[in-house]
């Protein structure tokens, strides 16, 4: 998607901290974080957010979930940690494709909503 900030950096045409990369997902570090980590998930193909996830693209979120616990072990992250997707705008989604934060590195405050 030409307009997507998510598949610019997919594309190399905007530069992140990478921690990990395969052919169907990318990991970097975020730009404002809110934890001693946090790290976004992503899959390179362009999916806008949950809602849009279906028969033909699952494969990239499935491999997302495989990930997850990869990257985790990578950043010591032994003790634990939250994975966030926000949703639209009640989720609050402020890049609109799929993303899902991994927080950690603290305990977390204990609310959610
Ligand atoms: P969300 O609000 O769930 O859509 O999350 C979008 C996230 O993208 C926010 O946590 C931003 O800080 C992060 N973000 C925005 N631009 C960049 C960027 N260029 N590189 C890394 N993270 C970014």
């Amino acid at each position: 998607m030409q307009d997507c900030l998510f598949c610019k950096i997919v594309a190399g045409s905007i530069p992140s901290t990478k921690v990990y990369e395969d052919d169907m997902v990318l990991a970097f570090r975020d730009i404002s974080p809110q934890a001693p980590t946090h790290i976004l998930v992503i899959p390179k193909i362009h999916i806008e957010s949950m809602t849009d996830v279906n028969e033909k693209n699952v494969g990239a979120v499935e491999q997302i979930m495989r990930v997850i616990p990869v990257i985790a072990k990578e950043q010591n992250l032994d003790n634990g940690f939250r994975v966030v997707t926000n949703v639209g705008e009640d989720g609050r989604q402020s890049v609109k494709h799929l993303h899902f934060h991994i927080l950690g590195g603290k305990q977390l405050s204990g609310t959610m909503g």
